[in-house]
């Protein structure tokens, strides 16, 4: 028996706040092992994968009790030492256990087990890739006993559904291509370039336009620090050439041959950005979203880590992507809320990215149109520097922005009667429409006539809404959905009424007053196929007169040129939200939306529908811009101490019983009490504004305090009393640091 016993720190996927220690496998040589290897350990009564913190020489509990590790996963780390050591910070700041911020950083395929490479050698640049059709994958691979090449290929496919590349069909003798055309020509297989990777050879057509001034100052700034750590928040106008800038700064930093990660907020939402990257740059991207199978998400994850990919542009995960040689990141829509994760381990990949860049000492931008008022903040107090784009690029002019007050207006269907002659005055000058409503569905409520009955979901705390596509009364909190009333289930009158609008009403309505334009829906339901918001899209581009209703899904990225009114239909919903956010992210997406309508030489104009002409931040808004709006609600958080002047951590319980969730969070508050400091407060506990959400009541705790690190002493100290309390294990809770909604 050796005397020094090696122990393994082991970081594994639980909800437990702390590591667990392991003994080596038998025969294995732990000095050889490295942190971020994966490993497989029993835990509990199943197993599990864990990632290699470090080797140490004791433990706080006797060898006798530790287990060993079953099977050592890797040689050489799955996690490189910077992921492993940000994950660590993640952990540290979001209070969250680090087994499930690591296991967060990984592929799905690394997390269940999957060989840290694709088999074979990973594509270099090319990926071409075929899979089954539809037709293909009903055929018996066994029937095809006269043509056994093509038997052979069928089978191949069948077990790999994500589809192969060319290197995987290497141990087929002979000529496989042959018999893959066979397939194809039949029906059976389709080939298609992997989305997660772009091919090299594309044709290059991208004019590069000179530069304007402010661009090259930004441009210059940014690549004036390569090599060193500087967050910069680039503030431009929609269409000012922010992406532009970009894109510049990348051709830099690929000359120096290091790599860029671009974080955007959701790609399948803006296509174009991705195919000007693919136009601009002759290099394999890899794109990181949600739409990828885990076998295409694992090679780009893989061509970023190995260097492969000098440009990685993903979602809020991405952010964790090892990178070989990390050159500049870059945050597109900063102010967009989807770069917060909500729920599980809750981050904001925007502030993980700022932090990833001050550790590996290279530059970050932070690009927005509307940026938040937390990024323009940091500018002054120097944090983030600042670059400006004041003017839309080439000659677009800023669009003009209108209140158009509908109290006492005549009302139909949401459109007041001055908005619709100002579309058919737009579209007699064959130019197109476009309006927004943040409310998909045809109507937010179904109403019995004679008693007052309204259909609720029986599972949250919230009203069905009905659609007429596809028939249904749906829930949009959580899912749930039935057919629509026929009757009224209290009293069984039939004269059941929708009240209020969505995007399907406002869409037949304008079909009504509009009969020989074309009208298009842009919202979650009618982009759901794969595919169909780009076929919207290339049709809007046609440049036919025609009018776009639409949700938020509108507001991101896409830019319009032939659009030349952009009606806000309700402005109001905004106005008075329960958040004390609400009336930024009411700002934004006004700006947003405003921002899609025009060009050189057919100048915008918006029109902002409501019933408070006069609220002061809307009317700041309206006449003197975004950025004096920002100023004035900066000065409302300051005096009513909210954030950025203020540190928040709401802890959330939820449980199926109504009372549990107020009962933990009151030890929870007690538990806290023991150990107050001054300069934190505790408010609460309280019921979530909706309480009621997927069969689940909800509550929260909010902490409140002017210095973060003390509000980070006090939870270190709280955390483990909270694991403790008798109720921690009736309910499911969880901490939200800098918790951006508070629903
Ligand atoms: P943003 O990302 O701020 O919305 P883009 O970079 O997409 O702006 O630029 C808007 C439009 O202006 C694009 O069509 C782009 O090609 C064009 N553009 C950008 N910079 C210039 C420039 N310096 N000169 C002429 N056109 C430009
Ligand atoms: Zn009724
Ligand atoms: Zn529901």
């Amino acid at each position: 028996m050796p005397k020094f016993q090696p122990i393994l720190r082991v970081a594994i996927p639980s909800p437990l706040h702390r590591n667990f220690d392991y003994l080596p496998p038998p025969g294995c040589d732990a000095s050889q092992l490295l942190p971020g290897v994966r490993l497989r350990v029993p835990f509990g009564r199943t197993k599990t994968i864990g990632i290699l913190l470090e080797v140490d020489s004791h433990s706080t509990v006797e060898s006798a009790r530790l287990k060993a590790v079953l099977e050592v996963l890797d040689e050489q780390p799955a996690l490189p030492p910077d992921i492993m050591q940000l994950a660590r910070w993640a952990s540290g700041y979001y209070h969250h256990p680090l087994g499930e911020v690591l296991s967060a950083t990984l592929p799905a395929l690394l997390r269940t087990g999957h060989t840290l490479q694709i088999r074979g050698t990973y594509p270099k640049g090319h990926e071409h890739c075929w899979l089954l059709t539809e037709t293909g994958k009903a055929i018996e691979a066994s029937s095809l006993t006269r043509a056994p090449r093509q038997s052979a290929l069928l089978r191949l496919l069948q077990a790999n559904p994500d589809g192969m590349i060319a290197e995987q069909f290497a141990e087929q003798t002979g000529d496989w291509r042959g018999a893959m055309r066979t397939l194809i020509e039949k029906g059976w297989v389709e080939s298609k370039e992997s989305p997660c990777i772009t091919a090299l050879d594309r044709e290059i057509n991208d004019p590069r336009p000179s530069l304007n001034a402010a661009q090259n100052e930004a441009v210059t700034a940014v690549c004036g620090s390569l090599q060193r750590y500087q967050a910069f928040l680039l503030d431009g106008v929609t269409g000012s050439g922010k992406t532009e800038v970009y894109l510049r700064i990348i051709e830099q930093v690929l000359a120096q041959g290091l790599q860029a990660l671009v974080l955007v907020p959701e790609i399948g939402l803006t296509p174009q950005l991705v195919t000007r990257f693919q136009r601009r740059f002759n290099v394999p991207l890899a794109v990181l979203h949600s739409g990828l199978s885990d076998r295409e998400r694992l090679t780009a994850w893989l061509m970023a880590r190995d260097g492969q990919a000098p440009i990685v542009i993903g979602t809020r995960s991405a952010v964790f992507t090892p990178l070989a040689r990390p050159g500049v990141f870059i945050i597109d829509e900063e102010h967009d809320l989807s770069l917060k994760q909500q729920e599980g381990f809750r981050y904001s990949a925007r502030d993980v990215a700022v932090m990833r860049a001050h550790q590996a000492q290279i530059p970050i931008v932070l690009g927005s149109a509307t940026p938040s008022l937390e990024s323009l903040y940091n500018v002054t107090t120097g944090r983030y520097h600042l670059l400006t784009l004041p003017e839309r690029a080439g000659s677009a002019l800023h669009p003009a922005i209108e209140v158009l007050d509908v109290r006492h207006q005549p009302m139909e269907d949401s459109l007041s009667l001055p908005l619709l002659s100002l579309i058919k005055r737009h579209l007699a000058g064959n130019n197109q429409v476009l309006l927004f409503l943040n409310r998909r569905g045809y109507a937010p409520t179904l109403l019995c006539h004679d008693c007052g009955w309204v259909a609720e979901c029986r599972r949250c705390d919230a009203r069905l809404t009905l659609h007429h596509g596809s028939r249904l009364l749906q829930c949009h909190h959580c899912g749930t959905q039935r057919p629509i009333d026929k009757h009224c289930p209290k009293c069984s009158s039939a004269d059941l009424r929708s009240l209020g609008h969505g995007t399907e009403r406002i869409e037949q309505a304008l079909q009504r007053h509009f009969p020989n334009t074309p009208v298009l829906r842009i919202d979650r339901d009618s982009t759901r196929r794969k595919g169909a918001l780009q076929t919207l899209l290339d049709s809007v581009h046609t440049g036919e007169s025609q009018i776009l209703i639409g949700t938020q899904m509108l507001a991101k990225g896409h830019h319009f040129p032939d659009v030349t009114l952009v009606g806000i239909l309700d402005a109001d919903q905004g106005l008075f939200g329960a958040d004390f956010r609400a009336s930024e992210r009411m700002a934004q997406l006004i700006i947003q939306v405003a921002g899609r309508a025009g060009r050189a030489d057919k100048p915008g104009q918006v029109i902002i529908q409501t019933h408070h002409p006069d609220h002061p931040l809307l009317h700041l808004l309206i006449t003197q811009g975004y950025h004096n709006f920002a100023a004035a609600a900066l000065e409302e958080r300051r005096e009513t101490h909210l954030p950025p002047f203020s540190n928040l951590v709401l802890l959330r319980a939820e449980a199926g019983n109504r009372e549990l969730p107020q009962q933990f969070l009151s030890e929870a508050r007690a538990a806290a009490e023991i150990q107050m400091m001054a300069g934190i407060e505790l408010l609460g506990p309280v019921p979530a504004p909706m309480e009621k959400r997927a069969g689940r009541y909800r509550a929260h705790l909010l902490l409140q305090a002017t210095r973060r690190s003390d509000l980070h002493r006090l939870l270190d100290a709280w955390i483990p009393r909270l694991e403790k309390l008798p109720l921690a294990r009736k309910v499911r809770w969880a901490l939200d640091v800098d918790p951006m909604e508070m629903f």
